[in-house]
């Protein structure tokens, strides 16, 4: 089986040779190239340079291609923080009402981005290289409806208005335009030569709001992004961080074809809710990867193996973002353990 095809393999449902593996690594893969967090995120060629460098130190089945949280926010006209050597971040106060923000969304077209334009170049770039190497290419979307919203009104703002029914309306057109502009990113992604997209949702998880206001606000219009994906052809990829177990089922409701949990999701239990719905990455904790030494690291894959191997269902990787300091000897072990067990 090529590496592209052991990855739709499990996407589809089916059983691959082995447990293909991909990595959550682009601070760990700038601080390996020795580029700062300012570079890697303007330039098409220092990202594609350096999650291909990576790939190859590691040998992975799948490149995932991320830059940073604030991508679409930033598109959006959010008030954005671009540190030299972290990852860009959206300001938790920002200076737009939601009214203002509405307005303004309306006229968001993505592609008059200038560090759109620059990720697209990435994608484009690192496409070329991967179908010519048989590398899978994930080309992650960004943000959800759910946390485009999150991130625009500013988290706290946000998480009082979600509490006041006065502002329910609002809401609701807020992510009818977040919804708009997340499928217009899958498109672009998706034309641009991924193999896949995806999308963090992540403020939408039991560690941030409870699972009534994940169905009220969250899951209609993650359910119509993902009844239009599956129309177009376009396979995708859902992150939530934290703790989901609550949402399990409604998550399995949504038509997303696969999940990527954090280590603090049951993967038992995320297992069978998927069943017939969606298939699984991760969902290894970056903290244990960053921390722990290789004996551990190989033991809590080979757990992980064990309730997969032979079943498809699962992508491994860590269950969230790498930290820019993760030791290589981990990804080494994390890498050749599922090669030789998965
Ligand atoms: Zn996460």
């Amino acid at each position: 089986m090529t590496r592209i095809e052991r990855i739709r393999t499990v996407l589809a449902g089916g059983v691959p040779d082995r447990i293909p593996v991909m990595i959550h690594n682009f601070l760990m893969a700038a601080r390996e190239e020795g580029v700062t967090m300012a570079e890697y995120r303007s330039s098409a060629d220092v990202i594609a340079k350096t999650l291909i460098d990576a790939c190859v130190r590691y040998d992975t089945d799948g490149i995932l291609l991320d830059v940073d949280t604030a991508l679409l926010a930033s598109a959006c006209g959010a008030d954005v923080t671009y540190p030299d050597d972290i990852a860009a971040v959206t300001n938790d106060k920002q200076s737009r009402s939601i009214e203002q923000i509405i307005d303004d969304l309306a006229k968001v077209d993505l592609r008059n981005s200038d560090r759109v334009k620059i990720y697209l170049e990435a994608i484009n770039k690192m496409s070329v290289w991967c179908n010519a190497n048989d590398v899978f290419l994930r080309a992650n979307a960004d943000q959800g409806p759910f946390s485009l919203g999150c991130l625009l009104v500013g988290m706290n703002d946000f998480l009082v208005s979600l509490l006041d029914e006065d502002e329910e309306e609002n809401l609701m057109a807020l992510m009818e335009q977040t919804l708009r502009i997340a499928l217009q990113m899958h498109h672009l992604c998706f034309e641009a030569g991924g193999h896949m997209t995806s999308y963090g949702n992540s403020s939408e998880g039991c560690s941030v709001v409870s699972p009534a206001i994940f169905r009220k606000f969250g899951k209609p219009f993650e359910t119509r992004l993902n009844q239009q994906l599956k129309k177009e052809g376009i396979p995708t990829l859902c992150h939530i961080c934290g703790w989901s177990d609550p949402i399990l089922e409604d998550l399995a409701e949504t038509g997303c074809p696969m999940f990527e949990f954090d280590a603090r999701t049951d993967i038992r239990k995320a297992r069978e809710a998927g069943r017939g719905h969606y298939v699984l990455s991760g969902n290894l904790d970056p903290a244990m990867l960053n921390s722990a030494g290789p004996d551990e690291v190989k033991k809590a894959v080979m757990e992980l193996l064990d309730l997969f191997r032979g079943q498809g269902g699962l992508m491994i990787g860590p269950g969230c973002a790498l930290g820019p300091n993760t030791p290589g000897e981990n990804i080494r072990t994390l890498v050749e353990t599922t090669k030789q067990f998965g």
